[in-house]
């Protein structure tokens, strides 16, 4: 930079982001080592801060600009406070798209995804994200999937991995299986019009009810995790306590196993309820064709509840078995229903029916005049006589006293909790029981484009492991994909067709693949070592990384991706593999990007196009948009003109480093922002810019609010114009000019020029590396560290406060920033304003606080 250039006429001045954004892309793209982390020898600190992968779709939305530029700013930040930081990036490659692509516009899924994922790392590379490419993953490649397939056969090994047979959510659209969390409001997540269909399947499933009790303790823990995701996990794992009590089935060697978590209302009673698809079912209804019609009725009512999403409001239907079971408690005779408000998947599929305290029990025998005792009694109503006209039926309260229950008549309900669950453990007819939500993960695709299950079915010796040696298995590259049943995989003889490797023999490979968040579970672990060819992870290289430091991604995640996640982390502490047990430190869940208050979808036409903004208005304004339109925990709703004016301050910016930044050397400008002594112009910038800089480094290591942060540089860059342009700025309206006042001395305002391009850096990154070149700094921008301030010198001088006579303000004065309570008191009625105030009156009282008001308080 020299002196010509403040001579520069303003269409010289002019910011155009292309060329520059263009110049310095090239720059970093030749630069492989530039955001690569140090090893983990490192002395440095560490921070990983983590974005979710994307599915290569094709293109990025501005959701994932948003996204990626909250941790992009992130870890620039990190870096510029001298952390080692591993930021890396990767794809989630497998899944359904690629094959219903392959379907529509005959490419093969691998193809397609390959082609995405260029697409979109040149996107993200023209965005400017620090990314350490050197450690991308690609979780469709072999090299990546065999590690799924290790993880498999380690949990096959130690039956956390295994085979049943089951009903699954089958999308008819997808011709594929769903999980349960696939099923939204008794549709396909990916199909909302599509209702699910039920087939039965033999299916693999890993066995993450091994670790519920874990997995719901330990969010006690996760204190850096938006309370919101925690209490949705508590939900998901749905843990309830209670008692499995057995009802033998009179006549018949069966037993009916209930599951209650009011073993104390048992003696009340008064039917079993079975769920229509609880495996005794048919068996109580045997022949008897008007029962099985009516039990179909049952399950058809419920299937359509279930696709409805309003299984909880079903209008409740059922019917007697004419058979009875009998209470183990009392050793009475109950009727056998079938209720259609019962589920199979919740407890046990059985409940002993106790109308007189449980509402959908009490609506039921109402509708079938089935009998209602009442068993407990409200405490407050102990000695009186139970009478069921008195109570407003049903009721259900914890703090009871037992009655009509035998031997167990006037115990506390939760002293009968106890005992009676022990009773029925030593008469062998039940115990307590904890029972949770949380299913076992079904991972069984019948897909293609996904990680094949390493198994074989050999004729002879059933189901054999693939030999650890003999991984990965590679998919096949050439298959036909259609929409028909059963994964394309079947169709392949060369893959299905095997050597069973325990006897030599015929053997057929399993044709199913794993659903992708298996993929998902684990990836960040390999990004500490991603060509590692003999394990999955090095142990000790995770031990330095791990937990992530700040994981950034959808709220949309909160379940499924995040609990699988951490089932992950904890079967691979178990393992021996690594040591933590939690993956994440911090979690930051950002809002949506919205436009004209709805989700941004083709259907709509209001899908703004991050290429296009680009185009328009260059990367860093886009990104710097992004940030700025709202906090980032909210919904974004995005405004053309809000781009607009985020380029027009990012020109200002440019025009005003350009026209006034000088060669200065490094510790000249340095010394002199932290001048003390400073007056008038000088002083007054020297406090708004530690004000900002304190405002942006308490943001980052706080609440995020990066709005505040931009519109705090707006502000600082406001006030410059001010001092040296002698202009106010007034955004949408004409400026005012007004003559400059007093220029501040060269080597201050080089030094502010240089922090105001700091400040800028996480959150515009070309321009602030083209205005630091410019500036004639030799030193990496990215590395530099981050701006320090003198906090006293970011206190202002003097503060507005408000006096008030009896609570009232009657006038308002300067007072020196730092008065204290006493100070005030003592100034403040002795001011020569407040003495005419005061005069006739009678001072009772003065209440002070500093900073705010002074209260007078007379007579
Ligand atoms: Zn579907
Ligand atoms: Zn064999």
């Amino acid at each position: 930079m020299t002196e010509q250039s403040s001579t520069n006429t303003t269409q010289e001045l002019h910011y155009d982001p292309q060329p520059i954004e263009e110049k310095w892309s090239a720059r970093w793209q030749k630069d492989a080592k530039l955001y690569a982390a140090e090893p983990s020898s490192s002395q440095r600190k560490k921070y990983y801060v983590l974005e979710m992968l994307p599915y290569p779709s094709g293109a990025l939305h501005m959701g994932h600009v948003r996204n990626y530029s909250i941790g992009d700013a992130l870890a620039r930040y990190m870096w510029m406070r001298g952390y080692n930081v591993l930021h890396p990036m990767g794809w989630d490659a497998f899944g359904l798209p690629a094959e219903n692509a392959a379907i529509k516009n005959n490419v093969p899924p691998r193809e397609w995804t390959l082609s995405n994922i260029e697409n979109m790392k040149s996107q993200m590379k023209r965005l400017g994200f620090a990314y350490d490419w050197s450690t991308e993953i690609t979780t469709c490649f072999p090299d990546y999937y065999r590690w799924n397939q290790w993880f498999f056969l380690k949990m096959l090994e130690r039956g956390l991995a295994y085979r049943k047979k089951s009903k699954v959510n089958w999308c008819p659209e997808c011709a594929t299986v769903l999980a349960n969390e696939q099923v939204v409001g008794g549709c396909c997540w990916r199909h909302e019009q599509t209702p699910v269909e039920q087939r039965e399947l033999e299916q693999w499933f890993l066995r993450t009810t091994n670790y519920a009790e874990e997995l719901l303790r330990d969010l006690d823990g996760l204190d850096g995790w938006p309370e919101k995701v925690r209490t949705m996990q508590r939900n998901w794992i749905g843990r309830s306590e209670g008692a499995s009590v057995d009802f033998k089935v009179e006549d018949s060697e069966e037993k009916i196993t209930v599951f209650t978590t009011r073993i104390d209302t048992i003696f009340g009673a008064t039917s079993v309820q079975l769920a229509p698809e609880h495996p005794l079912v048919a068996k109580l209804v045997g022949e008897n064709a008007h029962l099985s019609a009516k039990v179909q009725e049952l399950i058809a009512e419920q299937r359509k509840a279930k696709e409805a999403g309003n299984v909880g409001a079903i209008e409740k239907h059922g019917v007697a078995t004419g058979r009875f079971a009998v209470n183990p408690f009392n050793g009475e005779k109950i009727p056998i229903w079938v209720g259609n408000y019962i589920l199979i998947d919740y407890g046990t599929g059985a409940i002993g029916s106790v109308p007189a305290h449980d509402e959908r029990d009490y609506e039921f025998a109402k509708k079938y005049g089935l009998e209602i005792r009442i068993v407990i009694m409200p405490r407050h109503e102990e000695g009186s006589n139970a009478n069921a006209d008195e109570h407003v039926l049903p009721f259900t309260a914890e703090n009871s006293l037992l009655i009509n229950s035998g031997e167990f008549s006037g115990l506390s309900s939760q002293e009968a909790q106890t005992r009676m669950a022990q009773f029925a453990e030593q008469h062998g007819f039940g115990k307590a029981t904890v029972t949770y939500r949380l299913k076992d993960w079904g991972i069984s695709r019948q897909r293609y484009w996904g990680t094949p299950i390493p198994v074989l079915y050999c004729e002879k010796c059933g189901i054999v492991p693939v030999p650890e040696k003999d991984l990965p298995v590679v998919l096949p590259d050439k298959v036909e994909i259609t929409l028909q049943g059963g994964s394309p995989l079947s169709r392949v003889p060369e893959f299905v067709n095997a050597k069973c490797p325990k006897c030599g023999g015929k053997a057929r490979r399993e044709t199913d693949t794993m659903d992708t968040f298996v993929d998902s579970s684990w990836y960040f672990y390999r990004y500490t070592n991603p060509k590692l060819d003999d394990k999955p992870m090095d142990t000790a290289t995770i031990f330095y990384w791990f937990p992530i430091d700040q994981y950034i991604g959808g709220v949309e995640h909160a379940i499924l991706h995040l609990i699988y996640s951490r089932f992950w982390t904890k079967m691979m502490r178990d393992l021996g593999l690594i040591k933590n047990s939690e993956p994440v430190a911090r979690l930051f869940t950002q809002g949506m990007v919205i436009k004209e208050g709805a989700k941004m979808s083709k259907n709509k036409g209001n899908v703004v196009a991050p290429d296009d903004m680009i185009a328009q208005y260059g990367a860093d304004a886009t990104r710097l948009y992004t940030l700025f339109a709202a906090p980032p925990d909210r919904d974004l709703d995005w405004q053309d003109a809000g781009v607009e004016g985020v380029s027009r301050f990012l020109g200002r910016v440019y025009r005003f480093v350009m026209k006034h930044g000088k060669a200065c050397a490094t510790d000249r400008w340095e010394t002199a922002i932290f001048m003390a002594g400073a007056v008038g112009a000088e002083r007054d910038i020297q406090r708004k810019l530690f004000q900002t800089i304190k405002r942006i480094t308490d943001d980052f290591d706080g609440r995020w609010h990066f709005n505040t942060s931009i519109a705090a540089t707006m502000e600082l860059v406001n006030e410059l114009y001010l001092f040296f342009e002698g202009e106010v700025h007034q955004q949408g309206e004409k400026s005012t000019r007004i003559p400059p006042p007093k220029v501040a001395q060269d080597e201050f305002v080089q030094g502010v020029l240089r922090y105001l391009v700091l400040l800028l850096a996480p959150f515009a990154p070309y321009l602030a590396h083209e205005l630091w070149e410019t500036l004639g700094e030799k030193s990496n921008l990215l590395r530099h560290p981050w701006p320090k301030y003198d906090a006293a010198l970011a206190k202002e001088d003097e503060v507005e406060i408000a006096v008030q006579l009896n609570g009232k303000v009657r006038v308002r004065m300067l007072v020196s920033a730092d008065a204290t309570e006493n100070a005030l008191k003592e100034q403040i009625p002795n001011d020569e304003k407040v003495r005419v105030l005061l005069e006739g009156k009678q001072v009772v009282k003065v209440i002070a606080v500093p900073g705010k008001l002074v209260n007078i308080v007379v007579k």
